[in-house]
């Protein structure tokens, strides 16, 4: 399918018609969106385009149909965040990366489903049902943005945003043959994301080309008085990009890290490793001996944060309906509606926070934090790290929510990237027996504009862009 660079050049050329590019992604919605359940509310297309024509010629993203977390705060459009808690919530701001998309012209068409409070990395845990794989309906699309991932596998938009606090934006990309880039920590505004860990998170954009990414991030980028964790940077400017020359790529593998994939995993991580190899690129091996340590120290870090972010569904705020008889009962009952695994996360997080274990538990993870970044900044300045995006294929639906150590396993190798606060890409590098592998690189504090160059020759050497799943 056409990416919207593509499109973007056709449609200033007038050689094709918008209204066209409309039609098809929703006759994709039509046929793939009730087997594959990636929106949890959707707009129709006679809105799209009713929008298209108060926004013609607004900006780079005119015409573009954009998917969106339903993590993220639309106005006007439900915001539900995966959970029962907030099911008729309907923000009165736009999020500000929201505010800068529909600024450029890009049209929300949806909202896409998630793990509640986006805990998870199937999409399993949605108050909403799960989403499925386009690649394969009986797979997982990753999580927690596996809607927004699976809306652009089947065509079912141009571009989306995703959210990501260990791996829940590049772990669904990875699983569904897309790509997306978590961007440096701060680089992005978070005001009106609905917050699960702030140390750690970061809305990051996802596509079908790396093109793309920049395009989206681009626009996202940027200080926002409304967030006080931003940097003090203008837009990043990342679409005047070249290729890399992938004969001065400096590549760092940790081999013990890549040890513990699955081997279909690592048959195609090497067999990729080889092929920049043959390029020209310089591979060195390292050993982030850390590697199974940092997993510990990220989800006693979240669920931490967790624990004291989800404090406010106290019934009085959010959600507003009149519940119990007196305070204690109306609480009680307004807490209920959160799922087993946000119950479970919360009261994990308060523990790790409680008098007489928070040094043993939150004070020794953030010391573990600190050593991961210490350690990982040295690297970065000299070589990007290459990893998998997930130690296994896309799981089965039903085969990891089971269990939740095996489920947080899922991110091992995403959550460095947001322990350290630096950027990593991630990437399709191949498909076994039909289902996606995805790799990424992760660099230096803002070196995404490196990643992208990166990415842009990566995507040529691999050929896998553009793609739309064949299941639906
Ligand atoms: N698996 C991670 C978690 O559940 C990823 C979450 C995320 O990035 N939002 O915490």
């Amino acid at each position: 399918m056409m990416t919207v660079t593509e499109k973007l050049r056709l449609i200033s050329k007038e050689s094709a018609d918008i209204i066209d590019f409309i039609e098809e992604i929703f006759n994709n919605i039509k046929r793939c969106e009730p087997k594959v359940n990636a929106y949890i509310s959707l707009d129709s297309m006679e809105i799209a385009i009713e929008r298209l024509m108060n926004s013609m010629d607004k900006g780079k993203l005119s015409g573009i149909l954009v998917a969106v977390k339903d993590n993220i705060s639309t106005m006007y459009m439900p915001t539900t965040a995966g959970s029962k808690v907030l099911y008729d919530y309907v923000p009165p701001f736009d999020a500000t990366v929201v505010e800068r998309i529909k600024k450029d012209g890009g049209i929300i068409i949806g909202k896409t489903n998630l793990d509640e409070f986006a805990m998870g990395s199937t999409t399993e845990l949605s108050a909403f049902g799960p989403t499925r794989n386009p690649w394969n309906l009986e797979r997982v699309a990753g999580g927690s943005s596996g809607g927004s991932a699976a809306a652009l596998a089947y065509g079912g938009c141009d571009i989306a945003l995703g959210s990501d606090t260990g791996g829940s934006a590049r772990l669904p990309a990875s699983y569904t043959a897309t790509y997306s880039l978590k961007p440096t920590y701060g680089l992005v505004s978070r005001y009106g994301l609905i917050p699960y860990a702030n140390s750690l998170e970061q809305i990051s954009p996802m596509a079908r080309s790396v093109e793309d990414l920049a395009l989206l991030l681009e626009i996202i980028s940027g200080w926002d008085k409304k967030d006080a964790t931003t940097l003090g940077l203008k837009r990043i400017k990342l679409t005047d990009i070249s290729p890399a020359d992938l004969k001065e790529l400096r590549i760092c593998i940790p081999l013990n890290l890549i040890d513990i994939a699955e081997k279909e995993v690592k048959r195609e991580i090497w067999r990729f490793i080889k092929r920049l190899e043959t390029e020209g690129s310089r591979i060195d091996e390292i050993d982030l001996a850390w590697g199974k340590e940092a997993l510990s120290a990220y989800y006693t870090i979240a669920l931490a944060e967790a624990s004291s972010n989800l404090s406010r569904y106290d019934g009085i705020l959010y959600p507003t309906e009149n519940l119990g008889k007196n305070y204690r009962n109306h609480v009680l009952l307004a807490r209920k509606k959160f799922g087993f695994e946000v119950k479970r996360r919360i009261l994990l997080g308060t523990f790790i926070l409680s008098e007489g274990y928070k040094d043993r538990y939150y004070v020794m993870a953030a010391r573990l934090r600190r050593l991961v970044r210490e350690n990982l900044m040295k690297l970065v300045t000299k070589c990007l790290i290459v990893l998998p995006t997930s130690p296994t294929l896309p799981p089965r639906i039903g085969e990891k929510i089971k269990d939740p150590i095996t489920l947080y396993a899922l991110d091992i190798y995403n959550i460095i990237a947001n322990l350290a606060g630096i950027p990593a890409i991630s990437f399709p590098i191949g498909f076994s027996s039909g289902l996606p592998i995805g790799a990424q690189l992760m660099t230096e504090p803002l070196g995404e504009r490196k990643l992208i160059a990166a990415g842009l020759s990566i995507e040529e050497l691999t050929g896998l862009r553009g793609m739309v799943a064949d299941a639906c």
